[in-house]
C-alpha cells in the first residue's frame, strides 16, 4: 500500500516536471490591448508566456498619465461594444464587474455645429426623437430604419465575421458567410448608406462622424462599418469609473493571475529566426528563448525593424501602398474652473469638414478649419482632477506622415484653443495648471508607430477580413500578429477579439 503511494506520488512528480519542460515559450512583444489580451489567453492554457514592453506601464495606446493632479486616458475614451468586453472576461470565468464598475453616460454625447447650434445625444433612443426631427422633418423615422440596418449588419458581422483569421479564400467561401455577403452594403460607403436614409447634411455628419473611430472617412470606409451606429446608439456609451485605463488594468491583472511575466521599459531589437523559425526575441538587455512570438507592436515596426529582410510578409512596397488611419493632434489641458457648455464626450462637427477629410486623406496637410473632439472625463469621476477643475482632452484628426514641428504645434494648439474657447464661450488660456501635446513625434517615439498612425490600418473594403494583413507570417511559421493592424482592425474591443483570434490560431497550430 505505502509503495503503491509512493509510485504514484512519484509519478506525480514526474509529470509535474516533464510538463514543466514541455511547456512552450511563447513572447509577446508590445504590452497594448492585444498584446494583453493574448498572453491571458495562453497564459491560462499553460504556456509559459513574457511579455515586452518598451514603455514603463501596460496598456500601449490606452495608457494613462498623472500631471499636476490632473489624470488623462491618453489614448481611447469611447468604451463601446461592452458585449465584447463581457464575453472576453467570461472566457476566465469572470465578469466585467469584477474589474471595473461601467457607467452608462447620458447623454453619450454632445454634439456642436457652432457655438450656437448643439445637441445632446441622449442614452435612450426615443429620447432623440425631438432633436432628429427638428434636423431633417421626419428625421427620426427615417434615422430608425437607417439603425435597423445598422443593428442587422452589426449582429450578422459579429455572429459570422469578425471572429475569424482569415488565412484563405476558404474563409469567406463559408456558406453562411457567402448567404448575408450581399445584405452587408460591403461595397457601398458609409456616406452612401447614410445619404440613402437622411439628407440633412447636420444629421449625415452625426451618424458618420464614428466613422474616424475606424481610421477612416465615412467617404472611403465600406458600408458594413455603419455597424457602428448600432453600437453607438443601441449598446450605449459607457465609462470605466476611474478611467478608460482600468481596461488595460484588468487584462494585466489577469495575466499576472495566469502567470503571465512582464518585462517593462526594455524594447525589442530584433526577432532571431532559424530555418524559418523564431528562436529568440532581443532586446538591448537580454534575450529570450521562444517556442513561439506573438507581436502586439505596430506591424509595420515588426516587419521592418525587427525582422531580417528575407523573412519579412509584408516589405517596405507594401505597407507604402496601404491606406493609414489618421494620426491625432492631442492636447491635454488640466484647466482650474468648470467649462459649463461640455459633456463628457463633445464633438464639434465643422461646416467644412470635407474640406478637413480632404487634408486627411486626399492631399496630406496641417487642417486650417478642422473639425475636433473634447473629452471631459471630469463631468463624470471626480478623481480625475482636482475639485472645480477639468481635464480636458482635445483630438484633431490629421494625415499621418506629416512635417511635426514646433511651429506646426504651437500654431495648432493656439488654433485649437482660440476656436474651443469661442464655442463654449469661456476662456482656459488663463487658467491652465496642466499641458500636454501627443503629436505624430510622440506616436512615433512611444509606440513605434508607421509614420505616426494613431489607429493603424483605416478600414476600407480593400483592408478589410482576407485583404487585412494576415494574423500569422507567411515566412516565420511559430510568428503570429495582433492588434490593430491585423484582424479584426481598430478599437479597443476588437483588440479584445483580436488576441482571441490570435490565441485560438496558436492553439490549434502550436500544441
Ligand atoms: C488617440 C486615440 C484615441 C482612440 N480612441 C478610441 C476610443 O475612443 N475607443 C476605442 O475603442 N478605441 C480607440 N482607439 C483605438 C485603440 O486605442 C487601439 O485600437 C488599441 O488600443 C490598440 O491596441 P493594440 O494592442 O493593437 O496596440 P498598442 O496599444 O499600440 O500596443 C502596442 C504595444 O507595443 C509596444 N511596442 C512597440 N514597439 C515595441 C518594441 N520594439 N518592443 C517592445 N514593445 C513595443 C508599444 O509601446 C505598445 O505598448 C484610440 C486610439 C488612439 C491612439
Amino acid at each position: 500500500m505505502f509503495n503503491l503511494t509512493q509510485d504514484v506520488f512519484t509519478g506525480i512528480i514526474f509529470f509535474i516536471i516533464l510538463n514543466f519542460f514541455a511547456m512552450k515559450k511563447v513572447v509577446i512583444i508590445g504590452a497594448g490591448l492585444a498584446g494583453l489580451a493574448t498572453s491571458a489567453l495562453l497564459g491560462k492554457k499553460g504556456y509559459s508566456v513574457t511579455v515586452i514592453e518598451k514603455n514603463e506601464q501596460p496598456g500601449g495606446r490606452a495608457r494613462k498619465e498623472l500631471d499636476n493632479s490632473f489624470l488623462y486616458d491618453i489614448g481611447p475614451s469611447w468604451y463601446m461594444m461592452p458585449e465584447v468586453f463581457d464575453r472576453y472576461f467570461e472566457l476566465f470565468g469572470k465578469k466585467t464587474s469584477d474589474f471595473y464598475k461601467l457607467i452608462r453616460l447620458d447623454p453619450s454625447y454632445r454634439i456642436f455645429f457652432s457655438d450656437s447650434e448643439f445637441y445632446d445625444i441622449r442614452a435612450r433612443v426615443e429620447d432623440n426623437k425631438d432633436v432628429f426631427n427638428k434636423l431633417e422633418k421626419d428625421g427620426y423615422n427615417k434615422f430608425l430604419k437607417y439603425l435597423e440596418k445598422s443593428k442587422f449588419i452589426y449582429e450578422s458581422s459579429l455572429e459570422h465575421l469578425v471572429y475569424k483569421d482569415y488565412d484563405d479564400l476558404g474563409d469567406i467561401l463559408d456558406p453562411k458567410i457567402l448567404a448575408i455577403v450581399p445584405k452587408l452594403s460591403l461595397l457601398s460607403t458609409v456616406h452612401k448608406e447614410v445619404s440613402r436614409y437622411v439628407e440633412d447634411p447636420r444629421l449625415q455628419k452625426l451618424l458618420e462622424f464614428t466613422t474616424v473611430f475606424l481610421g477612416a472617412s465615412p467617404y472611403e470606409a465600406s458600408g458594413l462599418y455603419s455597424l457602428i451606429s448600432h453600437a453607438d446608439f443601441n449598446l450605449g456609451i459607457w465609462y470605466p469609473d476611474g478611467g478608460i485605463w482600468k481596461v488595460a488594468d484588468a487584462l494585466y491583472r489577469l495575466a499576472q493571475d495566469n502567470n503571465v511575466e512582464f518585462r517593462f521599459n526594455e524594447p525589442v531589437t530584433a526577432i532571431s529566426v532559424s530555418n524559418g523559425s523564431a528562436v529568440s526575441v532581443k532586446t538591448d538587455q537580454d534575450s529570450y528563448d521562444a517556442d513561439i512570438v506573438v507581436s502586439g507592436a505596430d506591424y509595420p515596426h515588426t516587419e521592418l525593424d525587427l525582422l531580417p529582410e528575407v523573412y519579412r510578409t509584408y516589405g517596405k512596397k507594401y505597407w507604402e501602398k496601404r491606406k493609414l488611419s489618421p494620426s491625432c493632434f492631442n492636447i491635454f489641458l488640466g484647466v482650474g474652473k468648470k467649462i459649463e457648455k461640455l459633456r463628457h464626450h463633445n464633438l464639434y462637427l465643422d461646416p467644412n469638414w470635407d474640406q478637413h477629410f480632404a487634408d486627411v486623406r486626399d492631399n496630406p496637410r496641417w487642417p486650417d478649419n478642422p473639425s475636433y473632439y473634447v473629452c471631459a472625463t471630469s463631468k463624470t469621476d471626480k478623481t480625475v482632477a482636482p475639485d472645480g477643475c477639468e481635464n480636458l482632452f482635445f483630438l484633431v484628426p490629421v494625415a499621418p506622415g506629416l512635417d511635426d514641428t514646433d511651429e506646426v504645434r504651437d500654431h495648432m494648439y493656439q488654433r485649437t484653443i482660440a476656436h474651443f474657447e469661442e464655442l463654449v464661450g469661456q476662456k482656459v488660456s488663463d487658467s491652465i495648471r496642466s499641458k500636454m501635446i501627443f503629436a505624430q513625434r510622440e506616436f512615433r517615439s512611444y509606440y513605434n508607430s508607421y509614420k505616426g498612425t494613431a489607429f493603424g490600418l483605416a478600414h476600407t473594403l480593400l483592408q478589410t477580413a482576407i485583404f487585412r494583413p494576415r494574423v500569422k507570417s507567411k515566412k516565420v511559421k511559430n510568428l503570429y500578429y495582433t492588434g490593430q493592424f491585423t484582424q479584426p482592425g481598430v478599437g479597443m474591443p476588437i483588440a479584445l477579439i483580436s488576441a482571441e483570434i490570435v490565441a485560438n490560431k496558436i492553439l490549434k497550430e502550436q500544441k
